[in-house]
């Protein structure tokens, strides 16, 4: 049997130091669990301008069409301000998102209890928070024709147009049902019927596919203002919420905002399934690359590396050792174990990337 196969992009500023972390835990996955992977590097991003005069090769574009999953550090930074916008670093990322269609955002809000004081809401409403934002990546009002700003009379009119065709609906609420069975089998859709004729549209096709597919799935419909509020009161009544790109992405921002720092908030966006059954996928930190602290040993790799444990639990079916990486990051830093972005508490002296990096391989060493 073949080896699943990864491609690793570090990407620049603080890319490379927290993706140093994660070959580590791959080192330990191959040496002590059996669990090996085909394992290949690329440049995107200002590294890969720098070397290639583009932000993403076509050679590297192939490969990532071609892996079981790739796994992303950080793209941008001041040196490439001034770059012409179609070679920035961010078309890099871009160019992957589109030609690999990643229809489907996951967004995990995951409290982890030693971490709970950092949340702005009280502790027992974020402490063991576990659900996950499906939110559609590729379509919606962000993308929907026409738009534009007009003239019309003697003043000007801006649109947008939110636009869902059925099958755009299906592949994401089928994304949404495919998690929950690996979660807590419970999914809640979320869009806003009362008012808009694409929520119509919405809500039914995710209740055929619910009723056709996905029986066993535990489905609930809310409309999205009020999932904003029962979010920010008791978000624990949800496992997957599966919505729009717009209501999406202000959804997902919130809710990751719940449980604390940007070095702590794991993202991954998946495609179609490919011939094997896996789908094509993208495993990324939500941060970026953190100039003012790159190539300091300051930054937290946790998010780099629940990244990775991602990939394990949806690209490579190995759920429980996802648990084991995730119990092993609780551990750590129920332990007290700090990168510098996770102080808070007096009298903790911060620890390095490469440090954090240690101590989870420690813990993971000591899970056996
Ligand atoms: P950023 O996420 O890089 O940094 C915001 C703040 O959070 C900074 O103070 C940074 O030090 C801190 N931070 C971020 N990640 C951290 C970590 N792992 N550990 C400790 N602290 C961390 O956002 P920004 O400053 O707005 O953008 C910097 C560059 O990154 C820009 O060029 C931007 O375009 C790019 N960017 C890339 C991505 C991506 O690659 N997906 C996402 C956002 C921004």
């Amino acid at each position: 049997m073949t080896n699943p196969s990864l491609l690793i992009l570090p990407g620049d500023g603080i890319g490379p130091e927290v993706m140093a972390e994660v070959r580590k835990i791959i080192g330990w996955y191959g040496d002590k669990r059996g669990l090996n992977f085909d394992v290949s590097e690329g440049l995107v991003g200002g590294c890969s301008y720098d070397a290639h005069g583009t932000p993403l090769t076509d050679e590297t574009m192939e490969k990532a069409q071609e892996v079981d999953a790739v796994l992303l550090g950080a793209v941008g930074g001041p040196k490439y301000d001034d770059l012409d916008f179609s070679v920035k670093p961010e078309r890099g990322l871009l160019r992957l998102r589109k030609e690999m269609d990643l229809y489907a955002n996951l967004r995990p809000a995951q409290c982890f209890d030693a971490l709970a004081d950092f949340s702005s809401l009280k502790k027992d409403v974020v402490a063991g928070l576990d659900i996950m934002i499906v939110r559609e990546l590729t379509s919606g009002i962000y993308f929907g024709e026409p738009r534009g700003i007009f003239e019309e009379g003697n003043e000007r009119v801006g649109i947008n147009t939110q636009r869902y065709t059925e099958s755009e609906i299906e592949r994401v609420a089928r994304s949404a049902f495919e998690l929950a069975r690996k979660r807590n089998n419970k999914v809640c859709s979320m869009e806003k019927a009362n008012v808009m004729e694409s929520g119509i549209l919405w809500r039914a096709v995710v209740s055929e596919v619910h009723e056709k597919e996905y029986p066993d799935v535990e489905l609930s419909h809310m409309y999205a203002d009020a999932g904003a509020m029962q979010l920010c009161r008791w978000p624990k009544q949800f496992d997957v919420i599966v919505t729009d790109n717009l209501f999406g992405d202000l959804l997902s921002d919130a809710a990751a905002m719940l449980t604390g720092s940007l070095g702590m908030l794991p993202s991954a966006s998946l495609g179609a399934p490919m011939a094997n059954g896996r789908p094509k996928a993208l495993y990324e930190p939500v941060h970026g690359s953190a100039p003012d602290i790159a190539g300091q040993g300051k930054a937290n790799p946790i998010a780099c590396i629940l990244s990775f444990a991602m990939a394990l639990r949806y690209s490579f079916d190995e759920g429980t050792e996802a648990d084991r990486l995730e119990a092993a990051v609780e551990k750590v830093l129920a332990d007290g174990v700090r990168t510098a972005d996770l102080l808070g508490e007096e009298g903790v002296n911060p620890v390095s990337t490469s440090e954090m990096g240690d101590a989870i391989v420690a813990a993971l060493e000591a899970s056996l």
